[in-house]
């Protein structure tokens, strides 16, 4: 630890808190991450460090690069690359507006931080803006990647504060234990929504009920029919059929046709019909981007 020196704080999120720090040997500017574990009288487990271990094998430049593990006395430190911020921030920040060049971009290099994820077996389960990070050359960076397989998915904060269910898809919120990488492309399309509408949340729910209800209420209820296993899941519950209500063209009025495409696909209910993140990144709605991006 006496390698870093803390600068502030820069962040409190699901698993600890994160400060900016110095590299004292070579100047470099980093994110220590204190990770606060549960039943600290147990120490850090060694399936958590073996995952952890993991993630800094896992190297692409839409991914935020976990360069150090510190492990001392039942403390966890990860060191990560810093970022300027991140993208509820960004929202924060954006009074209301967001070119549409920069919506497919963010968007695109999402898509590509997933898929690589996603052919390495990794998920992240609990993608939303305050996960991604965002530099000021536009760069945007996955953040808390693959830490849900080794701490469990987030239920709470250690904070305290409620984990938000905006971003999860109707599959987990019924219970479905057996997670694929579309719990990811999901939370992607709630995110291209939101950033499409400059940081109005697609589906802000008070609670899993209420989440659910939001989201059939657009969507529509799902059926044996459109879904085949549904009635399966084990937290699931009958709501009122509702008629799909959800005209895309109203919910982000300034997406182009072919980004409503995309964003249709993304949002499905049955998982099995959800789009993978290397099928979106093929979507025509990139056919016309920034080929600088492409590289
Ligand atoms: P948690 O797992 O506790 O949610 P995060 O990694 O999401 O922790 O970090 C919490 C917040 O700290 C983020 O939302 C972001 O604002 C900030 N942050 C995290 N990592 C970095 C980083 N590498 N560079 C800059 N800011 C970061
Ligand atoms: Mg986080």
């Amino acid at each position: 630890m006496q390698k870093y020196e803390k600068l502030e704080k820069i962040g409190e999120g699901t698993y600890g808190t994160v400060f900016k720090a110095k590299n004292k040997e070579n100047h470099e500017i980093v994110a220590l991450k204190r990770v606060r574990l549960d039943d600290d009288d147990e120490g850090v487990p060694s399936s958590a460090l073996r995952e952890i271990c993991l993630l800094k094998e896992l190297k692409h430049k839409n991914i935020v690069r976990l360069t150090d593990v510190l492990h001392s006395e039942r403390k966890l430190t990860l060191v990560f690359e810093y970022c300027d911020q991140d993208l509820k921030k960004y929202f924060d920040s954006c009074n209301g507006e967001i070119e549409a060049e920069v919506v497919k971009s963010f968007l695109y290099q999402l898509l590509r931080g997933l898929a690589f994820c996603h052919s390495h077996n990794v998920l992240h389960r609990d993608l939303k803006p305050q996960n991604l990070l965002i530099n000021k050359n536009g760069e945007l960076k996955l953040a808390d990647f693959g830490l849900a397989r080794a701490f469990g998915i987030p239920v709470r904060c250690y904070s305290a504060e409620v984990v938000t269910l905006w971003y999860r898809p109707p599959d987990v919120l019924f219970g479905a234990k057996l997670y694929s990488t579309s719990i990811d492309m999901w939370s992607a399309g709630c995110i291209f929504a939101e950033l499409a509408n400059a940081g109005r949340p697609l589906f802000p729910g008070n609670d899993v009920n209420d989440q659910l209800k939001r989201i059939f209420k657009s969507l529509g209820t799902p059926t044996e029919d459109t879904w085949p296993g549904v009635a399966q899941l084990p937290d699931y519950k009958q709501f009122p059929i509702y008629q799909p209500t959800m005209s895309f063209s109203q919910v982000v009025p300034k997406l182009s046709a072919k980004g409503r495409d995309l964003l249709q696909r993304l949002l499905v209910c049955n998982p099995a019909h959800r789009m993978s993140a290397e099928d979106g990144m093929a979507h025509p709605y990139f056919y016309d981007l920034n080929p600088a991006l492409r590289t």
